[in-house]
């Protein structure tokens, strides 16, 4: 059997989520599958702009829930003939009047949780899901809704919750197996212990897909989007980024780590447990044979295999001749911030141990630069430290791939073709494993970067 799907890019609309319908019913006249699909296209983002307007008081949210139903219902117009649409729109109906009175609450108390947050996103796959197992089953394939929240099983840390997957592998086998008809299953939502509403974080659906395939022991997760596989660099920035046929798993998690959105970067992670492989694939071009991510993937001849980008960072750089051998500074540096709930994205510190430098995204800067203020404030005050400098408007850049390990000169070569465009680098981290080169420039030089570098490793390689 496999699991199969759907992104919201793919399920825009009536007319895409048609064309969809029909790849996945084919794929079922020959085997068993398991349907997974995200919200439409942009109703996350609105069901996030609609929280962010109630909690400020701001009546717009409800303009964005009557955009949302009225996309609905353009949908369920197209997709269903009068009297078959009724209980669809009913049901569609009474979940977003369900999450109107959610709003009117949060505009009530002028606050809206991470909690909260949570359970206002889940109605963009909770309605997306409840439509197109509806439209299945009266186009003459039985299908069944299924909310994740009934079998995946997280922890509290709501926006991006961990999964435990003890529990939650026996629920999706009791919930799945012997099911009549197509399951049709929310991506992206779960629970807690308790049965609070959670997320999986933003493209999570992708995860939902590979803990299915995982507890189902599939014979393969397809995650279908909108381009034609995982790219050797970001479409819309590079022009010249090519198709990858086949990538390891460690290399997919590096490239989606730091930004390549394609995927998610813990969908490998069920996978590697139960040695399945991922594949992605285009809707807009069902023939092409997408992309391979598996244990044992070939890469190709090229030094690199990717290159991925993470936009809108800050760079922290603690300086100070009094930190030169005294050990527990970046232990407390790395508390603070943990503490803080600051998520470092890259570390580097000079080994002369005279700066410590880290990367964290811009909205969590300054609330960084505060808590370490007042973690070094002795240290601060009897100049141990000389200055907590905060650069913005910074952009990361990974090269990411298997080839890098033991091939000399890799970085000789990045650097001078970034020196040659006049591109300056702020920072540098490699990891150990010498699966990945990050460095850090001006957000103004993104494009520039992410071209010089394609260019200088894969394509002048080819
Ligand atoms: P979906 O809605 O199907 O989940 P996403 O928008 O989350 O789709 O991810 C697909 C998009 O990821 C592509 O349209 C592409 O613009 C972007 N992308 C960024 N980096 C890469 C990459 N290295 N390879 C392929 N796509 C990439
Ligand atoms: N709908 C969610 C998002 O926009 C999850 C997903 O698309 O995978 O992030
Ligand atoms: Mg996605």
């Amino acid at each position: 059997m496999k699991v199969m799907k759907f992104g919201g890019s793919s399920v825009k609309d009536a007319e895409k989520i048609q064309h969809v319908i029909d790849i996945a019913r084919r794929a079922a006249s020959s085997e068993p599958v398991v349907l997974v699909f995200s919200a439409m296209k942009g109703i996350t983002d609105m069901l996030i702009d609609a929280a962010t307007s109630a909690e400020k008081g701001d009546p717009a949210y409800r303009r964005l829930v009557e955009e949302i139903r009225s996309r609905q219902k353009e949908a369920i117009a197209a997709l269903f003939s009068r009297k078959e649409s009724e209980s669809t729109a009913k049901e569609i109906d009474t979940l977003l009047d369900e999450l109107s009175d959610i709003l009117h609450g949060v505009e009530l108390v002028r606050e809206c949780s991470a909690r909260t947050l949570d359970m206002v996103m889940s109605f963009g796959e909770r309605i997306n899901c409840r439509l197109i197992a509806e439209y299945l089953s009266v186009s003459g394939t039985p299908a069944q809704f299924v909310d994740a929240r009934s079998m995946i099983v997280t922890d509290s840390s709501h926006g991006s919750a961990k999964v435990d997957f003890e529990a939650t592998y026996p629920l999706i086998r009791q919930t799945l197996s012997g099911m009549e008809g197509i399951p049709v299953v929310t991506g992206f939502i779960a629970r807690t212990e308790k049965g609070v509403t959670t997320t999986l974080g933003r493209n999570g659906s992708d995860y939902t897909a590979s803990l299915i395939g995982a507890a189902l022991d599939a014979d393969r997760v397809e995650i279908w989007t909108d381009v034609d596989g995982v790219l050797s660099a970001d479409p819309r920035l590079v022009q010249s980024a090519f198709v990858l046929p086949e990538i390891s798993i460690e290399d997919a998690m590096e490239l989606s780590y730091f930004g390549a959105e394609v995927i998610h970067p813990y969908t490998m992670i069920p996978a590697v447990d139960r040695n399945i492989a991922i594949y992605i694939k285009n809707t807009l071009n069902p023939a092409a044979p997408g992309t391979r991510i598996a244990a044992e993937a070939q890469g190709g001849s090229a030094p690199i295999t990717g290159i991925a980008s993470i936009e809108n960072v800050s760079l922290i750089n603690i300086e100070g001749g009094g930190m030169l051998g005294h050990p527990g500074v970046a232990s407390r540096v790395f508390s603070a911030l943990a503490d803080a709930s600051v998520n470092i994205i890259m570390i580097s510190q000079a080994s002369s141990e005279h700066s410590i430098c880290m990367v964290c995204r811009e909205k969590e800067a300054s609330r960084a630069v505060a808590a370490l203020k007042t973690e070094l404030a002795d240290e601060l005050r009897y100049r141990m430290i000389q200055n907590i400098e905060l650069v913005k408007e910074l952009e990361i850049i990974a090269v990411v791939g298997e080839n890098m390990r033991g091939t000399p000169g890799i970085s000789g070569r990045l650097f001078s073709a970034l020196g040659q465009a006049g591109i300056n680098v702020l920072a540098i981290a490699q990891g150990s494993s010498e699966r990945n080169i990050s460095f850090v420039i001006h957000r103004d030089d993104r494009a520039s970067a992410l071209n010089v570098v394609h260019k200088a490793f894969l394509e002048d390689a080819e």
